[in-house]
């Protein structure tokens, strides 16, 4: 091997991380190297507690007994399956599982390895399947600002981030944008559900009237936006949208990647709201974060509108080199039989009083404008610094990992969503150690 491409294992230069800021990460590395229950281990021994369910997706907690042994059998067993044209049983076993899950009528499951795969997976599915049922002048496809629907361009298309959009533009044809529903003016501090803004979803009228129903395939929407600093749907909003969507045979679907596996305290949050779309994307909390894997739900009206032809052809030009991937669908299976013995998809729910009682109590820190929550669910929005967009909550992050607390920063919002078995104690921890960071940061 030349001496210069022999691998410094102290060089971080090589690896180009993912949504980080790379130089300055290089310059002051953090490092975790072990993780267990609610905790992770840093590469200087120090405990840092996860109030973030690692990127919104340890919802079982770290390590879980369970779901390690699953993968560990998996991995000697049987490493791996194609999905095209053959099966393996946990494949068919984990699907009908997420299906008994899920409110009917969505009972069929398409395997995905990400969040933004399960959003392209379901934007090409409500494209195809328009077509299928003669529709196929209904090629349009409608997100909303602020909307976050992964990197794929499926996805930053239907996606409402600028940063996700500009760079990329000449490729996002075909889609239109509602508005966002964030409202500080009427709803800063609202607790749980925001009372004012379900006019807003009128704004879908605008988008029909302009580009006539019959251009249009499905609006795709978080129920929560999360990753754009946690945007809580207003009162009455997500049913008057289904009314209109059905109104217009235009399909709907709720990107549930974040809200999906517990996080509002029922499995789903089409649970949760009583509104049931057509199509649901999912991941993250599919496996506890611990294998990447994700699944779109449908219903059997889809999925049998795509059941036609002669039998030896293919329905559905789509799918994965890993989809179904016998070790994903092995710990997915471990991690619904650990939700299910420890209540971990209601347990928010149970918590979520408490958890809003704790949030709402760093209103008095310095610089917070809005605080928002809905069950495990949380936001503190900061007052950004004149000139310095993002760097406010920039800084409350690296001082709370200092402090041994892991959060998310999106722009000047602090956001939180810790593991579904997290302690009363372990909140009380959160919030103190939130507090003094508050204090701390200019
Ligand atoms: N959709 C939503 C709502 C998300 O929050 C995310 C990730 O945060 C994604 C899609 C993309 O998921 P992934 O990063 O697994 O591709």
């Amino acid at each position: 091997m030349s001496s210069s491409k022999t691998a410094a294992t102290n060089n971080l230069e090589a690896f180009w991380m993912p949504y980080t800021a790379n130089r300055q990460f290089k310059q002051d590395p953090r490092m975790f190297v072990a993780a267990k229950d609610m905790h992770y281990t840093t590469s200087d021994g120090r405990q840092v507690l996860d109030g973030t369910a690692g990127l919104w997706c340890c919802n079982a907690g770290h390590s879980r007994p369970k779901i390690v042994e699953a993968v560990q059998k998996q991995v000697a067993e049987l490493d791996y399956a194609p999905a095209f044209q053959m099966g393996h049983p946990k494949a068919f076993e984990l699907a009908a599982r997420l299906a008994a899950l899920m409110p009917s009528p969505l009972d069929h499951v398409f395997f995905t390895n990400s969040g933004s795969e399960s959003v392209d997976t379901a934007l090409k599915i409500a494209l195809a399947y328009q077509r299928a049922i003669g529709q196929g002048t209904r090629t349009r496809l409608i997100g909303r600002e602020r909307g976050y629907h992964g990197t794929g361009f499926g996805g930053i298309s239907v996606g409402g981030i600028v940063a996700n959009r500009r760079t990329f533009g000449t490729m996002l044809t075909g889609v239109d944008h509602m508005r966002h529903t964030h409202d500080p003016e009427r709803n800063a501090f609202s607790r749980g559900i925001p009372e004012n803004g379900a006019e807003y979803v009128e704004d879908l009228i605008r988008i029909i009237q302009l580009h006539d129903a019959s251009t249009i395939a499905a609006v795709i929407v978080e129920p929560v936006a999360g990753s754009t600093g946690v945007l809580i749907p207003p009162k009455g909003y997500l049913e008057r949208l289904r009314k209109i969507c059905d109104d217009n045979g235009i399909l709907l679907i709720f990107d549930e990647v974040i809200t999906g596996f517990g996080r509002l305290g029922t499995p789903f949050a089409t649970d949760f709201f009583g509104v049931t779309p057509d199509l649901v994307t999912t991941a993250k909390g599919l496996t506890s974060g611990v294998i990447p894997m994700g699944a779109v739900y449908c219903s059997a009206d889809i999925y049998n509108a795509f059941m036609t032809g002669p039998d030896h052809m293919i329905e559905l030009f789509h799918g994965y080199t890993y989809s179904a991937h016998p070790i994903a669908c092995a710990a997915a299976l471990a991690t619904l039989d650990t939700y299910e013995e420890e209540g971990l998809l209601t347990r928010a729910a149970d918590l979520a009083q408490y958890w809003e009682d704790g949030l709402h109590s760093l209103k008095d820190c310095p610089n917070i404008i809005d605080i928002r929550n809905l069950g495990l669910i949380g936001a503190i929005e900061l007052e950004g610094i004149a000139g310095e967009p993002t760097k406010r909550a920039f800084s409350a992050f690296l001082k709370a990992y200092d402090e041994g607390l892991l959060i998310r920063t999106t722009g000047d919002i602090i956001a939180l969503s810790p593991p579904l078995i997290i302690s009363k104690d372990q909140i009380d921890e959160l919030f103190t150690t939130l507090r003094s960071v508050l204090h701390a940061i200019d």
